[in-house]
């Protein structure tokens, strides 16, 4: 029976810990936390269906609850561009503690040892093979490390630099994130209930307040690290536009991290495979990744198990990130691309995009499948010209959209060094 080590019981080693337990994996988790730790104090968004796509039980439906219609203002807080469509009913808010023993649950049901409060400081790499993994007492051999801490994880950094594994790029950013709930003082909500801010206080980054039924609920979110002057501007701006936010912490009021970006072009090595955050599995431009990691843990399990008896090899485990990249990371680029041009832009282009009606409630309604006609293309070409600079960086988002579509077409379905070589390359320079 195949031995599997997996760092980090967050949602992709969760996830992928089940489904190899279920086909017969002798499978470990170390988690620095305790059980009670896991999750964040507050409610995020995923995909209803993941649940039946990753292979685990879906929770009652009372323990969702459905996503709203955002409002999008610009950095002077001039415009209100509120999406058209009704949000999608597959799109929904879970308590994170929650879903972190609902899936912590499912895992030891199906046979997965968690070993809690226990820190891997690295993983052990004999002959160019990662054999296992240190803790600060003691050292554990497996076949296969399935790396899932996060973003910053201790294990993908203590790979051997020639070991291909992409351990940062300059193409993904860091968002500082404060996120808390506040109390209600009145039964006053905003209308829609979800106000999004590019470069709120002009500071680059974004921002959210959601007037939930219960309390307040704010993300102050940097592309630099957040300072508390930071966070107390943004929460003393807030509480001016929505003066029934009350002074009382609820829930939350904690700072994290986010990876911003695309998917690291190489996430696996002989013996070792990433998944979730560790690998920059998001949606680029929100940095949302619990749908992805889920996704990332099932098709991690699933390609073990084809390998079956063979050697759990760099070249054998390719077939994993191909299929993440071919099902799931691919069309979250174009995001990635309009990902970097947002952090070029400077605050007085984003006002000037949607002060002009060049960004409408189309565009944040429609996604990629926003389908405009001859007139509207022609009076956003015509408020673009009167601003050469920003039609510059426009044109070179579109040019960036058809590079990194040609990008992925290099990525080889085999394992093959030079090729991936070529790829990667390829992939990082747009
Ligand atoms: C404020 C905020 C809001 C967010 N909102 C959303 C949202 O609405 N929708 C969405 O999809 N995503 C959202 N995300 C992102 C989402 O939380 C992550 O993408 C997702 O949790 C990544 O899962 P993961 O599998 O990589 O594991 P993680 O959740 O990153 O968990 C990693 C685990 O590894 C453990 N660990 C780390 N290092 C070690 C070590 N050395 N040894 C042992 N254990 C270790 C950690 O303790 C942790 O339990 C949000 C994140 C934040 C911070």
């Amino acid at each position: 029976m195949k031995k599997v080590i997996i760092t980090g019981a967050g949602l992709g080693g969760l996830i992928a810990a089940a489904n190899l337990a279920k086909n017969g994996y002798n499978v470990t988790i170390f988690e620095q936390k305790q059980r009670d730790e896991l999750g964040y104090d507050w409610r995020d968004t995923l995909v209803k269906d993941v649940f039946a796509r990753s292979g685990v039980p879906k929770p009652s439906e009372l323990q969702f609850e459905p996503h709203v219609k955002v409002c999008y203002r610009n950095p002077k807080k001039t415009m209100k561009l509120v999406t058209l469509e009704e949000p999608s009913e597959l799109v929904v808010n879970i308590d994170r503690q929650f879903l972190a023993e609902h899936l912590v649950s499912y895992a030891e049901m199906c046979g997965v040892r968690i070993k809690f409060g226990t820190k891997v400081v690295s993983a052990i790499v004999e002959n160019n093979k990662v054999k296992g993994v240190a803790t600060e007492d003691e050292e554990f051999f497996c076949d296969l490390v399935v790396d899932a801490c996060g973003m910053h994880s201790a294990v993908r950094d203590s790979l051997p630099d020639n070991c291909g594994i992409v351990k940062t790029t300059e193409k993904t950013d860091t968002l500082y994130t404060y996120r808390a709930y506040y109390e209600r003082l009145s039964d006053e909500m905003s209308d829609p209930p979800f106000h999004f801010y590019f470069y709120h206080n002009r500071r680059k980054g974004i921002d959210w307040v959601i007037t939930d039924n219960k309390y307040i609920d704010i993300l102050v979110g940097s592309f630099s690290p957040l300072s508390q002057q930071d966070i107390d501007e943004a929460v003393e701006d807030f509480r001016k536009e929505f003066p029934y936010m009350g002074e009382k912490l609820v829930r939350g009021g904690q700072t994290a991290t986010i990876p911003l970006g695309r998917t690291f072009p190489v996430i696996v090595y002989d013996g070792y495979a990433a998944v979730g955050d560790s690998a920059v599995m998001i949606e680029p431009l929100s940095g949302s990744g619990m749908t992805q990691s889920m996704l990332g843990g099932k098709i991690l399990a699933d390609t073990v198990v084809e390998i079956g008896m063979d050697e759990l090899t760099k070249e054998n485990l390719w077939k994993y990130q191909y299929r993440y990249f071919k099902e799931i990371a691919e069309k979250n680029l174009p995001d990635d691309v309009i990902k970097g041009f947002l952090s070029d832009a400077t605050p007085d282009d984003v006002d000037y995009l949607m002060e002009s009606h060049i960004l409408t409630e189309k565009e944040f309604s429609g996604g990629s499948d926003i389908k405009l006609t001859v007139s509207e293309i022609l009076k956003k070409l015509k408020a673009l010209l009167k601003r050469p600079m920003l039609l510059i960086k426009i044109a070179k988002l579109g040019i960036n959209m058809l590079k990194i579509k040609k990008a992925c077409e290099l990525m080889p379905e085999n394992y093959d060094e030079g090729a991936i070589e070529v790829w990667k390359e390829k992939y990082l320079a747009i």
